[in-house]
């Protein structure tokens, strides 16, 4: 895409950390937003500093796991501001508990959230792409979709690595058709995605990171890595570039790879 100017972007979960920087960031390049949100005070805010930064913005107070959300937000953005043209999928949200200890509901739930909600959004915004020849899609993912480092959480590394594998097979379906995609596989960054954890099923796990030589970002340095990426028609955003190295030796050796992080934990 080359200029975000009078362009029309839809952020889901863009009241707070990674989609609200990125909202930010889109509409200070031009853009105009809609802010999808469950907590309308987020979703109000965040509108606000936009407008109040002089760009346009409209809140749109929704549960992207609600059947129905992704048809009435596109029709509230193409009411608004008669187009679409740059997605962003991101809400995320995490769980804990053992293996054995996770029960079937919560594993729905998580899959539901991170992962159907993005389907469901596909569903509902890819026919006025598809009709326009172009625009952009972002699909918030994570490096537990990428490589495994832990099994306190795996619904939702479940949920991430299937958003890479949505990402990955829209991208080769549209990039002929004039539309980009994007996945962002954020490593560690600072923001509220803690409050969104249950109380734990079964004892408390031992909450594991993706490793110590990721420092933690701040949303506003990812949100700028987004808009570029939209701008480059990039489709792999690692947030912190040098996990590469961990996937080149995973590729390299998967079976030594799995066995010495294993011994690890
Ligand atoms: P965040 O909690 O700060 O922001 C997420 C927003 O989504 C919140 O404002 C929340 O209210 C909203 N939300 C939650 N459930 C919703 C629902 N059902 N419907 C609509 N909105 C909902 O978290 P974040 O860290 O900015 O997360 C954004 C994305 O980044 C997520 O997909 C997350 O998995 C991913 N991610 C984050 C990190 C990290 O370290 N923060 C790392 C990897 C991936």
């Amino acid at each position: 895409m080359e200029t975000l100017q009078d362009k029309v972007a839809v952020v889901t979960g863009g009241g707070s950390g990674i989609g609200r920087a990125t909202a930010l960031e889109l509409a200070r390049r031009g853009a105009a937003i809609v802010i999808a949100e469950i907590d309308p005070d987020r979703a109000a805010s965040a509108a606000e500093e936009i407008r109040d930064g002089g760009g346009r913005s409209i809140s749109f107070a929704c549960d992207v796991a609600d059947e129905g959300t992704f048809e009435a937000l596109k029709d509230a953005a193409l009411e608004r501001f008669g187009r679409v043209d740059i997605v962003m999928n991101n809400v995320g949200v995490l769980t804990r508990g053992l293996p054995e200890h996770l029960p079937l509901a919560e594993w729905q739930r998580i899959i539901d959230i991170n992962l159907m909600s993005y389907v469901r959004s596909t569903i509902a915004f890819l026919p006025p792409l598809l009709d326009q020849g172009s625009g952009h899609i972002v699909n918030t993912a994570s490096f537990a979709g990428l490589f495994t480092y832990s099994y306190d959480r795996l619904p939702y590394a479940v949920s991430k690595a299937g958003v890479i594998q949505l990402s990955e097979g829209l991208r080769l379906y549209l990039a002929p058709r004039g539309i980009g995609v994007t996945v962002l596989c954020p490593g560690p960054v600072i923001t509220n995605i803690i409050d969104s954890l249950p109380a734990s099923f079964g004892p408390e796990p031992e909450m594991r990171g993706p490793g110590e030589q990721f420092a933690l970002l701040t949303p506003d340095e990812v949100g700028e890595q987004v808009v570029e990426a939209v701008l480059d028609d990039t489709f792999m955003v690692y947030t912190h570039p040098d996990v590469r190295d961990v996937l080149v030796r995973r590729a390299s050796d998967w079976n030594t790879f799995i066995d010495e992080k294993a011994r690890a934990l």
